[in-house]
């Protein structure tokens, strides 16, 4: 099957073509300033013939949409209700959906749904603490994001591990621009940082992650912001960038190494919260085969790798300095052999998962 995979962010445009679940061809389009000309010039960078399917990323599918959905009107509507929930993210998406249903209105075209690997959240993850009548008039509750990279990287550590994902319990860590953590039982999701939207949670390249939610009344009342001013500063001049002037953790890196203590104050505070979410999902969930780094920093920053999991030996989690600083690039293993928890990097392939899941929808509704 020859499937196109579509993923419309806010500052980039990423494509993949895959046949038969392999990677034939694919790219980015980046800085986008104009979503419909990035997208209309994209059409001519690939060959539609034989096109299958279209995958689509969409952030947010609410509590409606649990698994791959097909797109037609009904759907389009549906997910264009959930932009008050995702106003930053599922509104691209949309122009990604709109323009290639105008462009291949022959091909099916499938929304793969960033929430859905975590509907599988119990009710004590799912629910905030306020009154519960507010919150289900607004859909307030804990939706979850990166589903489609926590989902795949899970089932690679299992693989990796020789377990059945049935069998295994892994933290995965998503760690890139914008960073979660899951807690995965038995190939399920069950706790994860990110909420209601993808501002919960870790610290991010230019997200806060979770703050006392009185910062953003004092900083109304007191600094004169209004909302979008925070939601602003909480997006987009927060975490590692608000902490340090850069969200790259690169320049974190090399800036830490010559000395620079606002570098240092960032990398700590990035990877303290990182430790106490290993923490928190230890606990819940009881054994952990495995604790997995993915993602741009994930997979490349060795660094932090080392310090998210430093003192940990009592939870059986122990990193090998040699494996863990090895240039490696695969899936691997950077415990000592035989841990009791295996610390694993799993390069994340969020465009192959979508892939895979838009042609088994395929498969299974023809
Ligand atoms: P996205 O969330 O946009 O998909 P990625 O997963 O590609 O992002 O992660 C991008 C981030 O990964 C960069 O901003 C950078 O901070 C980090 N990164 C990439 N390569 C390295 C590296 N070699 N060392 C440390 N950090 C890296």
């Amino acid at each position: 099957m020859k499937i196109l995979v579509l993923n419309c962010g806010s500052a980039s445009v990423k494509w993949g073509l895959f046949a038969d679940g392999v990677s034939v061809d694919g790219g980015l389009i980046d800085r986008v300033t104009n979503h419909a000309q990035a997208l209309r010039e994209l059409m001519f960078e690939f060959d539609p013939s034989g096109l299958d399917a279209v995958g689509h990323r969409v952030v947010h599918g609410g509590l409606r949409f649990t698994t791959p959905t097909l797109l037609d009107d009904h759907v389009v509507e549906a997910v264009t209700k959930l932009v008050p929930l995702a106003p930053l993210h599922n509104p691209l998406n949309l122009l990604g959906i709109q323009l290639m249903r105008q462009q291949l209105p022959d091909v099916p075209q499938v929304a793969v749904f960033d929430t859905a690997f975590h509907r599988t959240l119990g009710p004590a993850q799912a629910t905030y603490a306020i009154d519960i009548e507010v919150a289900q008039e607004n859909g307030i509750a804990r939706y979850g994001f990166h589903g489609t990279s926590h989902a795949y990287v899970s089932r690679r550590t299992a693989a990796l591990l020789g377990k059945d994902p049935a069998d295994a319990n892994v933290i995965t860590l998503h760690l890139g621009n914008g960073a979660s953590a899951c807690a995965v039982r038995g190939g399920l999701s069950v706790a994860t940082s990110m909420g209601l939207s993808p501002l919960e949670g870790l610290v991010m390249g230019t997200r806060s992650g979770d703050i006392d939610p009185a910062v953003v009344f004092h900083l109304h009342r007191h600094a004169g912001m209004g909302f979008d001013a925070i939601e602003d500063l909480l997006n987009q001049r927060s975490g590692l960038k608000g902490l340090c002037g850069d969200n790259d953790m690169r320049e974190v890196l090399r800036r830490r190494a010559e000395g620079d203590e606002r570098a240092a104050l960032a990398f700590d505070v990035y990877c303290a919260r990182v430790t106490e979410y290993v923490g928190a999902y230890y606990a819940l969930l009881g054994r952990v085969d495995a604790v997995t780094f993915t993602a741009g920093v994930g997979e490349n920053a060795a660094p932090v790798r080392a310090a998210v999991l430093a003192g940990l030996e009592r939870m059986g989690i122990t990193v090998d300095p040699a494996h863990n600083e090895a240039s490696d690039r695969g899936e691997r293993l950077i415990s000592p052999d035989g841990s009791e928890v295996a610390v694993c990097v799993v390069p994340t392939d969020e465009e192959c998962e979508i892939a895979t899941q838009t042609s088994d929808l395929l498969t299974r509704t023809q």
